[in-house]
């Protein structure tokens, strides 16, 4: 296990390295020549120097055994520095996470031995240029080669499309269809029949190198199949998709708030009309507080999935892996956007970094499965407890919060049990209706589930720095007054979100009569919703103050009401 100050030990290191190493200018340079610094991603998995990728190794084969936790942490400052750097190096962690959850002990003490001794560069070779999102799709194969009746090997064929450290990896992981299905295999680099194509010249992550294998008849021995047996490929894929999106939403948070983080001091210094941007409501209440109350919303709900990963939850949550992915890359997304706008013409310039830092953080809504497919995601499996707790399981984690509010007024858990029970109805109403037989219905209410999952962890939260029980590892940028107002912020969005989205789709979709019309909206607690926005005026101003270090200047802070 890894502690606080080893932790933060190497959280420190990282920050130190990429000041000597990659500053500002450097980046920018390489961004503009599209070249990935192979020796930087070389030092930084070099267990004699930064060594970044022990952490992810279990102890028993020479790591540190970091964490769900402790990655999400590494995670997000690794996207702060470069989203491209940090791609490179994911993909190691990505590549070899088949052979940590499905193979043989044998193949474990190998490889996974070799990347914390050697520090090896993987990759991990799903995708194929016709086979992105459906991977069920894939072509390439695995031929079985036999000697007196026994498989001594493979020979496998395809394309693999997309690869992150394609054309630098020291080994691959590749998925290829056995004559029973979908299988993980382990390729070095450089064997008769695997090439690479050169570097595809992308939109952002400039710095990471990204290319298409060929795999023409290239033998491995039996021993490459990962875990020895056929057919596991997509299962184990799916049994680490909870602890990679994770790592992605923390590349999304990271760039995110990096983005920020240049826009807030930019505008304190920035003058139009006679005073700073940062002093103008219009300026902060657009373009920078609700992006924090978004990044924040979706730390907690990153947060609170890691720590049930590592405390051994049931099932891989892949669904809160998705709920985690799906608000924080597009929570960061969009921060990056209003941080070039913040930044006005200068945000619009390579010089002023923001504009890199929006083209880097878009690859994050794609990679790891696109915003739509978590959206299907998610949607499909609460739908599942939709029916199976006949229309309560939204009712019931509303009540959880109605509870919560008593104990902590005012860290908005009252206002998210609103957007639960408000999802509760527009689930219901779908189920009476028959509405998800429309794809674009069942991906919307991934999206309004996301959103009221994400207010209630940010209220829980809240009420847990007020007990003063937060995970001491937990990022502690705001104290337990702030984050209770950005508690307020995000549940209003997204009780507001839930209640009229969810009206206008089941409209949409002619769900409810003019008959029902008032009554569906008086069960969607519209009323109530609206009256919850009272205050919103205030604790952005609240977090704007916080933000800009004004908050000592202020008469009095606003009470910790809740609507
Ligand atoms: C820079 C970069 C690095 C990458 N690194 C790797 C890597 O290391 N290893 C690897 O294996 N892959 C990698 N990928 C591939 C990546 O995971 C895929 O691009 C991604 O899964 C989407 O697949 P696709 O590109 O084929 O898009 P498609 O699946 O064709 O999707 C296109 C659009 O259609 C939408 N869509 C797809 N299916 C549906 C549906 N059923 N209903 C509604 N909408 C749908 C998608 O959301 C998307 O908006 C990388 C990609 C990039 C760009």
């Amino acid at each position: 296990m890894i502690t606080k100050k080893t932790l933060n030990l190497s959280l420190k290191s990282l920050r130190d390295f990429a000041k000597k190493r990659l500053p500002d200018q450097d980046l920018i340079d390489l961004d503009n020549r599209d070249e990935c610094p192979v020796e930087i991603v070389r030092y930084m998995s070099n267990p004699d120097k930064l060594g970044i990728q022990l952490l992810f190794i279990p102890e028993e084969y020479g790591g540190m055994g970091g964490s769900t936790f402790d990655v999400y942490l590494i995670c997000e400052q690794m996207a702060r520095i470069d989203l491209g750097v940090a791609t490179s190096l994911f993909a190691t962690f990505l590549g070899s996470d088949p052979i940590t959850f499905g193979a043989t002990p044998e193949q474990k003490k190998k490889w996974l031995g070799r990347i914390a001794e050697e520090g090896i560069l993987f990759a991990y070779g799903a995708t194929e240029p016709d086979a992105g999102s459906d991977l069920g799709a894939l072509k390439t194969t695995a031929d079985r080669v036999e000697k007196d009746g026994k498989i001594v090997g493979y020979k496998i064929s395809g394309s693999k499309q997309w690869i992150s450290n394609g054309g630098i990896a020291d080994v691959y992981t590749i998925l290829a269809n056995t004559p029973v299905g979908p299988s993980w295999f382990i390729v070095d680099k450089g064997v008769p029949g695997f090439t690479h194509d050169k570097p595809e010249d992308k939109h952002g992550i400039r710095l990471s190198n990204t290319a298409a294998l060929a795999l023409d008849n290239v033998y491995v021995d039996a021993d490459r199949l990962v875990g020895g047996v056929e057919g596991q490929g997509l299962l184990q894929a799916q049994m680490v998709f909870g602890y990679t999106r994770v790592m992605v939403a923390a590349f999304g948070l990271g760039a995110g708030w990096a983005a920020l983080d240049r826009a807030i001091p930019y505008s304190t210094k920035r003058i139009q009309a006679g005073s700073p941007l940062s002093e103008k409501q219009g300026y902060t209440h657009k373009l920078i507080v609700p992006h924090v109350a978004r990044l924040e919303a979706a730390r907690s709900y990153i947060e609170e999935t890691a720590q049930r990963i590592d405390a051994g939850a049931e099932g891989s949550l892949n669904t809160e892996g998705a709920i985690a992915k799906y608000m924080a890359t597009e929570a960061g997304d969009a921060a990056a956007d209003a941080s070039i706008q913040a930044l006005g013409g200068y945000g619009y310039t390579h010089e002023y970094m923001v504009e890199k830092i929006s083209r880097d953080v878009r690859i994050t809504r794609i990679y790891e499965g696109t915003s739509e497919i978590m959206e299907m995601t998610i949607s499909r499996d609460r739908w599942q407890l939709h029916l199976k707790t006949r229309g309560q399981h939204y009712h019931d984690q509303a009540r959880e919060l109605e509870a919560l509010d008593l104990q902590h007024p005012g860290v908005g858990a009252g206002i998210a049990a609103l957007a639960a029970h408000a999802l509760a109805e527009v689930m219901e109403k779908a189920r009476a209706a028959r509405l998800t037989r429309y794809q674009h219905i069942l991906l919307r209410l991934g999206e309004l589930v996301a959103y009221t999952e994400c207010a209630g962890s940010l209220a829980r939260r809240a009420a847990l720095m007020v007990e003063g029980k937060l995970n001491e590892k937990a990022n502690d940028r705001f104290d337990a007054t702030a984050a209770a107002a950005l508690g307020r912020i995000f549940a209003r969005d997204a009780a507001l979100r839930v209640a009229e989205e969810g009206l206008r789709w089941v409209c949409g979709a002619s769900g409810v009569s003019d008959a029902d019309m008032a009554a569906f909206e008086a069960a969607l607690g519209l009323h109530a919703i609206h009256r919850a926005q009272a205050g919103l005026i205030a604790d952005m101003d609240y977090i704007a103050d916080v933000l800009y270090s004004r908050v000592a200047k202020r008469e009095e802070v606003p009470a910790l009401v809740g609507a």
